[in-house]
């Protein structure tokens, strides 16, 4: 998409002709933005092709509200892998409708958008401020998940047939162009139901978004790993402590995780090719010199190196080949064939992550994402999805965020940052 092709405005039902209930708060202005570009340069140079420089709507509550609060029934679904923070989200949503808007009516579909679908028989749960009461202290998500399509025809009819005024999707790409069908069935339909997706992704992997929620648990949680594996690597002679982390098509955990510690001397990541041959002689290097190494993987690097395929999940992913495993494998027979002697740890503390409760930032940026979207949608805002941008909460169109995926630029700034703190050459292959 070039740059004169971006569009952030965001859909509307309809006009705001409701005050807002919310009494003593600061409502945002409907023409209030953040731009887009954080460069002069890049703003100048809008400015000479004769372009407003982009930016998004700042999120946050209006005075004027489109939803009849005392009439509105809301749904929350909760789609796609477990991500720390996917209760407080929940939450965050339902004390908002019900303690800013006075909503009375919110369901919880189960098992992502299986719960939409009536041939699964699930039956919806009525969430109100007693039933999340302490549902943030725990992880996972009290709705239940899945993967795999559903219908999109059903779904909208299971909204219209329940009266539903508000969908709230919680979940990662798949789930934001799961919503954006659904968005476009409704628009189809004629119907007035807003559909506002929070961004679940702890790969941190979504477009025109600086953060998304769970991976500052993610990265933190990561660190105890990391750390255990450089404790087994120091503990013996040509010790290797090797960690595989999530990052299917981007390795921000694995990134920021190496900046955190500061402890890794290899971190690998998808966006950066290597080679078997390239890595391995730069470890046997390193093992000489040192005696010791921590290597960093995230699980989308390296996958050409794998000859198997393993097919798709239910959604249509690609199974990756498992490059944790593989990597232990082929150390262990390269230092073998080398004669050398070799204590290799390997940890994947993947799904221990995932689960994991949120950490206090993350906790703070759930309550505020739910708080947002709630204010968001009462606006009659569809299509859209909550980010945060420069250190404010945005309006971001569904489909500008599922328009590309967000990854590390190995010629940026981070891929800087990790080399400088690894000490890796910036070429392994
Ligand atoms: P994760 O980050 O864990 O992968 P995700 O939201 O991307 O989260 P998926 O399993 O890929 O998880 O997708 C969640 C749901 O969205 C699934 O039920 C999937 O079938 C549905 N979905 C994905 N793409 C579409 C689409 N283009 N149209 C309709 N539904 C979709
Ligand atoms: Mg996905």
């Amino acid at each position: 998409m070039n740059e004169a092709e971006l569009n952030f405005e965001v859909a509307r039902l309809g006009a705001c002709r409701i005050p807002s209930p919310m009494g003593s708060i600061q409502f945002v202005e409907d023409d209030e933005h953040v731009l887009y570009h954080t460069s002069l340069k890049e703003i100048k140079a809008c400015e000479c092709a004769g372009r407003e420089p982009p930016g998004f709507e700042i999120a946050g509550p209006r005075r004027e509200i489109f939803f009849d609060p005392s009439k509105l029934k809301c749904g929350i679904v909760t789609c796609g892998g477990l991500c720390p923070g996917l209760n407080d989200v929940i939450r965050s949503i339902v004390l908002s409708l019900h303690h800013h808007y006075g909503v009375q009516t919110v369901f919880g579909f189960p098992y992502g958008f299986e719960g939409l679908t009536y041939r699964y028989g699930h039956r919806p749960l009525e969430l109100s401020p007693e039933t999340v009461r302490d549902i943030h202290m725990k992880g996972g998500t009290i709705l239940g998940s899945s993967r795999g399509p559903q219908d999109v025809l059903e779904m909208v009819d299971t909204l219209d047939r329940m009266n539903i005024g508000i969908l709230f999707t919680i979940g990662g790409d798949g789930t934001l162009k799961g919503a954006l069908a659904i968005s476009e069935e409704i628009a189809k339909r004629n119907l007035k139901i807003a559909v506002v997706g929070i961004p679940k992704t702890i790969d941190n992997d979504i477009s025109y978004m600086d953060r998304s929620f769970g991976f500052t648990t993610a990265v933190s949680e990561a660190r105890t790993s990391i750390y255990a594996a450089s404790t087994e690597a120091l503990g013996a002679r040509n010790g290797i402590g090797l960690v595989k982390l999530m990052g299917r098509e981007s390795g921000f955990i694995a990134a920021y995780a190496t900046l955190a510690t500061s402890e890794v001397n290899f971190c690998l990541v998808p966006e950066v090719h290597f080679t078997l041959e390239g890595f391995m002689e730069t470890l046997r290097e390193r093992i000489l010199k040192r005696r010791h190494a921590v290597i960093v993987v995230a699980e989308g690097a390296g996958q050409e190196l794998m000859a198997e395929t393993s097919g798709t999940d239910a959604s249509g992913n690609v199974r990756f080949g498992d490059i944790g495993t593989f990597l232990r494998d082929r150390i262990k027979e390269y230092f073998g064939k080398a004669g050398m002697e070799l204590n290799l740890k390997y940890i994947d503390p993947s799904y221990t992550i995932r689960s994991k409760s949120a950490t206090t930032q993350d906790s703070v940026f759930c309550l505020l994402l739910g708080h947002n979207a709630v204010h968001a949608a009462m606006s009659g805002r569809t299509g859209m999805v909550v980010g945060f941008w420069n250190e404010e909460f945005t309006h971001v169109p569904i489909r500008l965020a599922v328009s590309k995926r967000k990854r590390i630029d190995p010629n940026g700034k981070l891929w800087d940052y990790v080399l400088a703190a690894t000490g890796q050459p910036r070429n392994m292959a």
